[in-house]
């Protein structure tokens, strides 16, 4: 496993359609093993993967406590959705920011896992709101065209370690 570089706000792979997988190659294993590293190391709660400069349908999440664990979704889609909440959300991509952005409350996702097999993911709160940002990346959308007011700066818990 390695720690790949994480592709911030300005960098145009992160305006791109993502092309969906067709097979789980060893490829797309160590895509997946590496992005939950860099998420890890990173400290962030999903990380898709155009934000390492990869144009294909995976995302990797963990919410860590009260979550489901390491998530691992190939060519996911939402296929439920339900209530609203508003909050503030951040990004890997755009470093110490964060902004208000309202999502749904409740998701059902359809994916892939690394067996290729059909799985579901339902999520609430958090996980809801980590399943659409991640999700959007793979259209190309970041969440600060989202933002509801401005956007601030995050509290003061990132980019102390010079993570770049
Ligand atoms: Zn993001």
């Amino acid at each position: 496993m390695a720690l790949r570089e994480i592709r911030t706000e300005g960098d145009p792979v992160l305006n791109k359609v993502c092309r969906p997988i067709t097979e789980v190659t060893p490829r797309i294993r160590e895509l997946a093993a590496d992005m939950l590293e860099t998420m890890n190391f990173a400290e962030g709660v999903g990380l898709a993967a155009p934000q390492v400069g990869i144009l294909r349908r995976l995302v990797v999440i963990d919410i860590g406590e009260g979550g489901p664990g390491p998530l691992v979704l190939i060519n996911p889609e939402i296929c439920e959705s339900s209530g609203s909440q508003t909050g503030d959300e951040g990004c890997l991509s755009v470093p110490g920011m964060a902004g208000a952005v309202t999502r749904p409350n409740y998701v059902k996702v359809k994916a892939r896992n690394l067996d290729f097999e059909e799985i579901e993911v339902e999520g609430e709160g958090l996980l809801a709101r980590a399943l659409c940002h991640e999700l959007d990346h793979l259209d190309g959308k970041l969440y600060v065209s989202l933002v509801e007011g401005e956007l601030h700066p995050a509290d003061a818990q990132e980019d102390e370690d010079g993570n770049e």
